[in-house]
């Protein structure tokens, strides 16, 4: 139990409607037809995502009104305007997302361009289904915005959609979704609301994925990993993110890597270079993840699960650190500890070779 003194804030819930369990898949369509729809267009990746898409339909019945399977990573703008024609074909009136970030971003993408309500179905851990941010690209330019348009209205998460997510995706999706609290924990715009989600979410996760990797279909780890990633976008969605989400975004841009992956191998880093600035943070997430020295505590976790740890691994080049320093200390985000250039390359240099953690 914390005793931190409470000090003055805000807090602003966001008002989304979720419907958490086994089999909650079965109630798309009575969840369709609250939000007054009458015409569904499902939307997914191609391929596996594609079939689960038919599935969807199946439970929408009479409302399914066609499906797009175009999602990609990153949501470039040209994918979004194709399937926006496949939206306007079909008279959709309601926008029905089955799968991870990629999926629920052209769910988002359409939803600011058209104002259709959304339903989504998450089959990751990422935490994109809680927030009003959205990521886009076009040619290399990643934009992203915050907007109440995107935020999804109903999240139906189930927990057998994610029976099938494999062991790595499990494990870099799961550290993914951890990040967000992490950030959570030591945000400018934190408060004790958002500490408690955060805290409850990361220890949910940090136990749920040893066992998930241990049995992938375990069915109450998976339980707990959804609900930690739930907990862990929801404070996503409230909260302005500091130096790790800067790294990711600035490393994922510059070199084209991973989403998930690339938060994998910073996190432990991002936690050390911060942990001296932010004690009640690590205090909390000590008690969460239940080891004494957090950032290594998080670098042993992701190791014991057999995740990328090195960004070199990922496709980083060696002589890229110094472009990503500079780029992340051009344009920065608020952040606990002041941002240097030393500390900052220290970091890259320790995450890009994969090495323990340290917070000089
Ligand atoms: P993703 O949606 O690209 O999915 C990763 C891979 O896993 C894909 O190949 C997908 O087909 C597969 N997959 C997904 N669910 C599966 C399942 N249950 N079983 C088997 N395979 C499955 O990746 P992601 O990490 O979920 O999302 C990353 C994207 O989301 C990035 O573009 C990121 O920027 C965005 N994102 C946005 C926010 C936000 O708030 N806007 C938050 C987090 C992530």
């Amino acid at each position: 139990m914390s005793c931190a003194i409470i000090q003055s804030f805000i807090y602003q819930a966001l008002p989304a409607r979720v419907v958490f369990g086994s089999g909650t898949v079965r109630q798309v369509r009575e969840e369709a037809e609250r939000l007054g729809g009458r015409r569904a267009i499902v939307l997914s990746t191609p391929g596996r995502g594609e079939r689960l898409a038919g599935d969807i339909a199946g439970h929408l019945g009479p409302l399914s009104a066609g499906r797009c399977a175009r999602a990609v990573m990153h949501t470039p703008v040209a994918v979004t305007e194709s399937a926006l024609a496949v939206v306007q074909e079909t008279g959709a009136d309601i926008l029905v997302a089955v799968g991870g970030g990629s999926t629920i971003g052209l769910s988002k993408a359409l939803a600011l361009r058209t104002d259709l309500p959304q339903i989504v179905l998450p089959t990751t851990y990422a935490g994109s289904e809680m927030t009003p941010v959205l990521g886009e690209t076009a040619g290399d330019r990643k934009i992203t915005q915050r907007s109440p348009k995107v935020l999804p209205e109903t999240v139906i998460y189930d927990v057998d959609l994610t029976l099938t997510l494999p062991a790595t995706t499990s494990a870099t999706s799961g550290m993914n979704a951890m990040a967000h609290a992490v950030e959570a924990l030591y945000a400018q715009d934190g408060n004790p609301v958002i500490s408690l989600l955060a805290e409850e979410g990361i220890g949910r996760m940090a136990r749920a994925l040893p066992r998930i990797a241990a049995n992938l279909k375990d069915p109450e780890a998976r339980m707990d990993a959804l609900y930690g990633a739930f907990l862990c976008g929801s404070v996503l969605g409230v909260t302005t993110m500091a130096l790790h989400h800067k790294l990711a975004h600035v490393l994922g841009g510059m070199f084209d890597l991973p989403h998930a992956e690339t938060h994998t191998a910073l996190l432990a880093h991002s936690i050390a270079y911060n942990a001296p600035a932010a004690p009640a943070a690590m205090e909390r997430l000590s008690r969460a993840t239940d080891s004494p020295d957090v950032a290594q505590g998080i670098y042993d976790l992701a190791q014991s699960l057999g995740a990328p740890m090195a960004l070199r691994d990922l496709g980083m080049p060696e002589e890229g650190i110094d472009a990503a320093v500079g780029e992340a200390l051009a344009n920065p985000y608020w952040n606990p500890r002041p941002l240097e250039a030393a500390g900052l390359k220290t970091l890259l240099m320790r995450s890009w070779s994969g090495e323990t953690p340290s917070s000089s």
